[in-house]
């Protein structure tokens, strides 16, 4: 049982997208989302930023 951490919709209705941020072997669980629309905009509601492009990559200059 879990729900869109953006919308909260039910998430057994769709095929979710989950995600997890940090780097390396640093990784906490962020939530799952009912599509990437969804994830998107809870990136830009919370200013999260995943890298310089495409996302929770585990590579990144230092
Ligand atoms: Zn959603």
């Amino acid at each position: 049982m879990a729900d869109c951490t953006y919308c909260g919709s039910d998430l057994t209705r769709y095929e979710p997208v989950w995600v997890e941020e940090g780097h390396g072997e640093d990784r906490t669980p962020v939530g799952g989302f009912c599509n990437y629309a969804c994830l998107h905009a809870h990136v830009e509601a919370e200013r999260l930023v995943y890298g310089t492009s495409c996302a929770w990559s585990p590579s990144e200059s230092r």
